[in-house]
Order: C-alpha cells, then structure tokens, then sequence
C-alpha cells in the first residue's frame, strides 16, 4: 500500500493551505474530505466575495485561552503574503473599512486559487471520503476511511469548526483531539446573533452604530453596525461580542458611541422647548426612538417633561443593558470558539506535542479571530506552518 508523506484531512481553507504547502516542498500528499468539492465555506463566505484576509492581522485579533499561542504561525504567514498569492492569481480585489479584503467578484476565485495550488503542487484529492478513525503504531498513521485505509507519515487535521451543519461541519478533529489524550477547550457558537426573550419585532431590519460590551467587563469593547432581527440583535458589533458572550451575561449598548446623551438632549431641550420628545435623539432611527421613549416621556413638549425622565432617557441611550436568553447557535454561527486545546499544540508547527506527526489546524483549534478576515487568515497561517513541518519530517 502507498505510504503518503502527508494525509491532509478537510479540504477547506486550512487544509487546502496546508497541503498546497506540503506539496510545493516535495512531500507526497493526499487531501481527503467528505464533501463533493472543496472549500464550501469558503464559497459563501464574505456574502459570496470572501473577505479572504485583514491586513491588521495580528494575534491581538483573536481569542484563546491561551491568546499568544497563534502569534508566531501568524507572524510568519502574513496578510501580505496571502495577497500576493491572491495578486500571483491575478484575484481583483478591493479594501473595505479597517484592513477588510474581498474579492472583486467571487469568493470562487480563492477555491479556484487553491485548488490550482495544490494541484500544481502534485496533491491528490479524494472527495467524497468518509473517514472513521485514525490509528497510529508509533511511525505510521493509519486512516479507516469509506475508500479503505489510507497510510501516512503524517497527519493534519483540518474539519474546521461545528458551524453551519448543513454544509457538512463536524466534530471530527475534536474527536480524534480526544482519542489521542488532548484537551479540548468547550466549543460554543461565535460570531452569532443573539436571541431576545422580548426581541422587538417591528423593529427588524433597524440600524444604527453602538459599542457593545459586556456587563461587568471593560474589554473587550467593539463598535460598529447593530440591526434587530426578528427574534432579537445581531450586526457587526454584536456578532463580535458574542465571542466572548456566556450564557448568563447581559449586553451594555451605548446607541450613541462617542456622545453624553444628556448633553445632546439637555441642549435639544434648550433650543427646541416646544418640540417634543423624537426631537430629543434624531440621530438614532425614529422606530427606536419611539421605543426607548415609551413609559418614560409623555405627549407634551419637552419644556414640560421632568428632567429625571430625560435623565433616564438619556442613561438609557449611554448604557442599555439588553439579557440575550441565548444566541441563533451553530445554524447562524460564523464561526466555532473553543476547540483543540492549544497547549497541547506546538506553536511553531501546530505539531501536538505527545504524537510526532499528527497536525491540527484551522478553526478547530482554539483561535478564533474577530469578524472581518481574521479567520482566513488563521486558516491560512496554521495550514502553512503545519504543511511545512509535515513535508520537512
Ligand atoms: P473549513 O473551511 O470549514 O473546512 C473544513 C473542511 O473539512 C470542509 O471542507 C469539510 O467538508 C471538511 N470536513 C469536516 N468534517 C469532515 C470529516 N469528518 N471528514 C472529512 N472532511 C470533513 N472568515 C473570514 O475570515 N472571512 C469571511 O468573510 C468569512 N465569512 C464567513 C461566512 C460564513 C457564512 C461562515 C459560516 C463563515 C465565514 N468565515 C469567514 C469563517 C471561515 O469560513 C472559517 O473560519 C474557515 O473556513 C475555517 O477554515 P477551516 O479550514 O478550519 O475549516
């Protein structure tokens, strides 16, 4: 039976990385996955043009129980080295707000892109690949998979994380992390919207700009775009701060980023005594208003309204203080947090310490970056300093 240099598991975006990697430095290597074509994320990521990178990328990005871990695969895979990948591709491409990359046209590109990596790289994939177990006898690893056993020097696993099951996500490498004695950090839905016990739902589809917190954390602390849905927040900034949410914990909102409200309102009142109570937050869109003002200010002008009501209005709008019952889970999630425990995990290589040879990379490690690019970029790092080592054993 062919002995393999490396056996990659998970052609996404990781794993792709990865062999593409092992490939070019003349290792032998398979690519397995269970789907019919590669990079499914990958195709409806960054609304269909993959936000494919950040250019800020660094391990401050990210979070892990153990938040340096990623630093030195992401210092030596840098955002500017996957752009001239993409550049090398001729991938048109375009920068949005705060480092953000995206494909000119389609995230296809980069499935495409890799695809031609690996194959110019000499790798071979097998799709449509069920894999059941992995033994090792101390030199050989041994891989039970739907198309009979498959051997390699080396492993890397790369099944990403738990969200968006449709598409096939599982828990495989978290299995084989535990069969093989690693810690495993509780996986939990991230960048996922929350769910309202009393969501507003005339409000679905509002908009507006916050900074969203955590009661009693002062970090970390993102602002950016928030919508309501239906069934309760998401946007941007919530999305974010769900990554660090845990049942239980209540969301502080400031509607007015960068504003004392009293202020703003106090001189409303001052220069428009007859006007009434919407006149008070016309930066924020007329159906919240009408929202945070009930129960608290009346049809009369604003001349007439106590100023403890405005007070507290204005409290409101700095600090509003939402309890989520829980988050729309891995149907809506983003990404997976939590995963392989990454002090069992060579930093350098992604290597786990105890097993020569066996690799975990990607979203099924515990790194999981902020929303705009940082999880690519994570793909992309780990895959490289795992394919490298694997060929170089
Ligand atoms: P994946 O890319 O998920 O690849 C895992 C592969 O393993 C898949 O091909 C899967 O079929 C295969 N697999 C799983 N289980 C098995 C098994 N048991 N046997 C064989 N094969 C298996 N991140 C960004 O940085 N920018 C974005 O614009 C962005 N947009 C996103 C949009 C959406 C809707 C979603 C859901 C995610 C988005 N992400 C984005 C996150 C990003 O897609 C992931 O973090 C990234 O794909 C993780 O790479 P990975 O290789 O670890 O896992």
């Amino acid at each position: 039976m062919t002995v393999w240099d490396v056996a990659v598991i998970g052609a996404g975006a990781a794993g792709m990385m990865a062999a593409a990697t092992a490939g070019q430095r003349g290792a032998t290597t398979i690519l397995l996955d269970h789907a019919d074509q590669p990079g499914r994320k990958i195709l409806i990521s960054g609304g269909g043009r993959c936000n494919f990178t950040n250019l800020k990328a660094d391990w401050t990005h990210y979070r892990s129980e153990n938040p340096r871990f990623c630093r030195s695969a992401l210092a030596r895979y840098r955002p500017r080295d996957f752009l001239s990948l993409v550049e090398k591709h001729r991938i048109r491409w375009h920068e949005k707000e705060d480092g953000q990359l995206f494909c000119d046209e389609s995230a296809r590109q980069i499935v495409t892109m890799l695809e031609d990596e690996c194959l110019a790289a000499g790798v071979q994939f097998q799709l449509e690949c069920s894999l059941s177990d992995i033994r090792h006898d101390g030199y050989i690893f041994t891989l039970d998979t739907s198309w009979g056993a498959v051997q390699a020097r080396s492993v890397i696993l790369a099944t990403g994380g738990l969200s968006i099951p449709k598409l096939g996500a599982t828990d495989f490498t978290l299995k084989m992390a535990r069969q093989f004695g690693l810690r495993v950090v509780p996986p939990a839905p991230a960048l996922v919207p929350f769910l309202l016990e009393e969501p507003w739902p005339d409000l679905a589809g509002v908009s507006l700009q916050v900074t969203a917190a955590l009661v009693g954390q002062k970090k970390p602390v993102f602002t950016g775009g928030m919508v309501f849905t239906h069934r309760g927040v998401s946007g941007p900034a919530i999305l974010q701060i769900s990554s660090w949410w845990e049942s239980g914990q209540a969301l502080r909102l400031n509607l007015l980023p960068g504003q004392d409200a009293h202020e703003v309102m106090r001189a409303v009142c001052q220069q428009r005594p007859k006007a009434h109570a919407p006149a008070l937050l016309e930066a924020l869109p007329s159906r919240l208003v009408r929202v945070l003002v009930a129960g608290k200010l009346d049809e009369r002008p604003l001349a007439e309204q106590p100023g403890k009501a405005i007070r507290a209005l204005a409290a409101q709008v700095n600090d509003w203080v939402l309890n989520p019952v829980g988050t729309e889970g891995y149907l809506k999630a983003e990404v997976m947090r939590g995963g392989v425990d990454t002090r069992d995990l060579s930093s350098q290589t992604m290597e786990v310490r105890t097993v020569p040879g066996l690799y975990m990379v990607g979203e099924a490690v515990d790194v999981t970056g902020w929303l705009g690019g940082y999880n690519f970029q994570w793909a992309w790092a780990s895959g490289v300093a795992a394919g490298q080592s694997a060929a170089e054993r």
